[in-house]
C-alpha cells in the first residue's frame, strides 16, 4: 500500500477531501512511494477558521510560556533526529548528513526566537511632552502562512515558524508537495511539545491553496521561499490586498578567486559548494570567477580532478558525497542546460551526463558537471540551472569580476577567496548581493543575523531569521500617555510640540 499524506489542522491529522494528489518519490530508487492530498480552497478555509480562533489566547500568553515550548520542541526534534532525516532523505535525495543539517540549521532559527522576550520588547521615552510618555509595542499579526520549497524541507519551515510563533501569531503551512512528509512531523512534534491546536497546522496544496491562503482575509502575512517568477507574483499580489509578503527566488551565486588565493583549499571548498546537495541549494556557488588566466588553468585542473573523485550514490549511502536530483523532470531540465551550454561553446571539462548507479538505474542521478569559458550571454550563466553544474567564466581582473556578480540578475550570495584582506574588505563593501562571504565559501548567516538576497532573489524590505523576522512577524503600536493630573491645563486646541 502507498503511503498518503494528509493535512494538520486543529491539532490532528486531516484526511484530504479534494480527491487531487500529487505523487511523491523516491529520487534515489525514481519510483513512487506515496502520495500527498492536495487541499481544496473549503479545507484552507477550514484551517484559516481554526487559527483565528487559537490565536488569542496564544497571543495572550506570555513570551517566556511561549519561548518554553519552542525550547521543548527543539528538544523533541534532537530526539528524533535520525528518524526525520531518514525520511528527509527518502523523500529529497540528499544524503542523511546533509538532511541532518537542514534540520539543525533551522532548529538554529527556533533556538534565536526563544528569545522572544527579549526581542519584543518595545520602547519606552518619558516626558515627551509635559506629563505625556510615549512608548511602543510589538504585537503579533493573528494567522500568518508560510508557503517554502522543495529544496530545505525542515530549514525553512523552521526559519519561518519559529519566530511567528514566538511572536504569538497562529501559522499555517503549505510546505512543497514534493517532500511533505517531514513538515508533517514537525506539526506532530509541535503538539507534543505543548503548543496549543491550531497556531501550527500544515495544508498540503499546490497554486489552489496558496490562492485561497493569499485571498483570505484573515491571512496576514506571508513568507514564501521558492522560485523567482512564483516569489514576485506571490509579492505583487500580497501587495494588492495590502497584505505583507518576504518572497525569497532564485539564486547565482558567484565565487570570486584572486591570484593570491590558496587553490587548494579554494578548489576543497568549492567542490563542496558546487557539487553538495546536487547542486540544490539557493546558495550553492554555481559560478566560479577566477581573476586571470593563470589562476583560472590552475583551478579548472584542480577542479576537475576533484569533481572525477566524487562519490554520487543513494541518499541512504553514508559514502555519497550527494544523492539524486529530487525528480524525473529536474534531471530532464539539467540535461538539457548542459546541451546548452556546449551548443554554445562553453568548454565542457567534465560531463555528468548519462550517469548511472549500479543497483538505482531508475535514480535521477547525475555526475558532477564542470564546464571553463562560459561566457555572459550563455544560458548556462544568466540562468538558474539547480543542479550540480559549476560554470567557470574568467575574469581579467578584479574589477571585471566584481563587476560580473553586481550585474547578474539575481544577487542572492556571493564568496571571494584572497589573502588580501584590501580586496576582501573592497568586494564586501561595494558588491551588490544580500550575503558575502570571505574565504567563507557558502555564506549562509547564523540564525541571529538575518538571511535574504536581493534583486531578483528577494522581494520584499526584511530578511528572513535574525531581528528581522521579529519586525517582520509584529506590528508596532505606539501609545502616548497621559493620566489626569497631566491634564490639569485643561482643553489644547493647537498640536503639542513636545515642549
Ligand atoms: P517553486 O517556486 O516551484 O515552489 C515553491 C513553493 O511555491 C512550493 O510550496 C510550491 O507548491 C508553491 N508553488 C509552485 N507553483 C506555484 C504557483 N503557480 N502559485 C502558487 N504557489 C506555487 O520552488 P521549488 O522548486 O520548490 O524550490 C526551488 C527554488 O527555490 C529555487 O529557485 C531556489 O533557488 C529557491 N530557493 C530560494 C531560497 C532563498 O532563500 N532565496 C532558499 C531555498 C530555495
Amino acid at each position: 500500500m502507498t503511503r498518503e499524506v494528509h493535512h494538520h489542522i486543529g491539532g490532528e491529522i486531516v484526511q484530504g477531501a479534494s480527491g487531487r494528489f500529487a505523487d511523491i518519490y523516491n529520487p534515489s530508487k525514481g519510483e513512487v512511494q506515496g502520495r500527498v492530498a492536495l487541499a481544496t480552497r473549503d479545507e484552507v478555509t477550514r484551517a484559516v477558521d481554526v487559527a483565528a480562533a487559537a490565536q488569542p489566547a496564544w497571543a495572550a500568553t506570555s513570551p517566556q510560556k511561549r519561548a518554553r515550548i519552542l525550547g521543548r520542541f527543539v528538544e523533541l526534534v534532537r530526539e528524533n533526529l535520525d528518524e526525520l532525516a531518514a525520511l528527509l532523505s527518502s523523500e529529497h535525495g540528499k544524503v542523511i548528513a546533509d538532511s541532518m543539517g537542514d534540520i539543525e540549521r533551522g532548529l538554529d532559527v527556533v533556538e534565536f526566537a526563544m528569545a522572544a522576550p527579549h526581542l519584543l520588547k518595545g520602547e519606552y521615552s518619558d516626558t515627551v511632552g509635559r506629563g505625556i510618555d510615549t512608548y511602543s509595542m510589538r504585537q503579533p499579526l493573528g494567522v500568518v502562512a508560510g508557503i517554502t520549497p522543495f529544496n530545505f524541507p525542515a530549514m525553512i519551515p523552521l526559519w519561518k515558524c519559529g519566530p511567528a510563533l514566538a511572536a504569538g501569531n497562529a501559522f499555517i503551512l503549505k510546505p512543497s508537495e514534493r517532500d511533505p512528509g517531514v513538515p508533517m512531523r514537525l506539526a506532530e512534534l509541535w503538539i507534543e511539545a505543548g503548543l496549543p491546536a491550531g497556531i501550527f497546522q500544515v495544508v498540503n496544496g499546490d497554486k489552489e491553496s496558496v490562492d485561497a491562503l493569499l485571498e483570505d482575509p484573515r491571512v496576514k502575512a506571508y513568507g514564501f521561499v521558492g522560485s523567482t517568477p512564483i516569489a514576485q507574483s506571490i509579492y505583487t499580489r500580497a501587495a494588492e490586498l495590502g497584505k505583507r509578503a518576504q518572497c525569497f527566488g532564485g539564486a547565482k551565486n558567484h565565487m570570486v578567486i584572486m591570484p593570491d588565493a590558496d587553490l587548494d583549499q579554494v578548489a576543497d571548498a568549492l567542490v563542496g559548494a558546487a557539487y553538495g546537495s546536487a547542486g540544490e541549494r539557493c546558495m550553492a556557488i554555481s559560478v566560479a570567477v577566477p581573476v586571470g588566466d593563470e589562476t583560472a588553468d590552475a583551478l579548472v585542473q584542480k577542479m576537475k580532478e576533484r569533481a572525477e573523485k566524487l562519490t554520487v550514490g543513494a541518499s541512504e549511502d553514508p559514502k555519497a558525497d550527494y544523492g539524486p536530483l529530487v525528480a524525473q523532470s529536474a534531471l530532464d531540465r539539467v540535461v538539457d542546460y548542459i546541451g546548452q551550454g556546449e551548443a554554445a561553446g562553453a568548454e565542457l571539462v567534465v560531463d555528468g551526463r548519462g550517469f548511472t548507479l549500479e543497483g538505482h538505474e531508475k535514480g535521477y542521478f547525475i555526475g558532477p558537471t564542470l564546464f571553463d569559458k562560459v561566457t555572459k550571454d550563455m544560458s548556462v550563466y544568466t540562468d538558474e540551472i539547480f543542479g550540480p553544474v559549476l560554470c567557470i567564466v574568467r575574469a581579467k581582473d578584479y574589477e571585471e569580476a566584481l563587476a560580473l556578480v553586481s550585474d547578474h540578475e539575481y544577487g542572492n550570495g556571493t564568496s571571494i577567496m584572497t589573502r588580501n584582506g584590501d580586496a576582501a574588505r573592497d568586494f564586501a563593501t561595494r558588491v551588490d548581493t544580500g550575503m558575502v562571504g570571505i574565504n567563507v565559501p557558502i555564506p549562509v548567516p547564523i540564525g541571529f543575523y538575518t538571511f535574504g538576497g536581493w534583486k531578483a532573489s528577494g522581494f520584499g524590505d526584511l530578511n528572513q531569521h535574525g531581528p528581522d523576522a521579529f519586525r517582520f512577524y509584529t506590528k508596532t503600536k505606539t501609545v502616548t500617555s497621559r493620566w489626569a493630573a497631566g491634564a490639569k491645563d485643561g482643553s489644547a486646541f493647537v498640536m503639542p510640540r513636545g515642549d
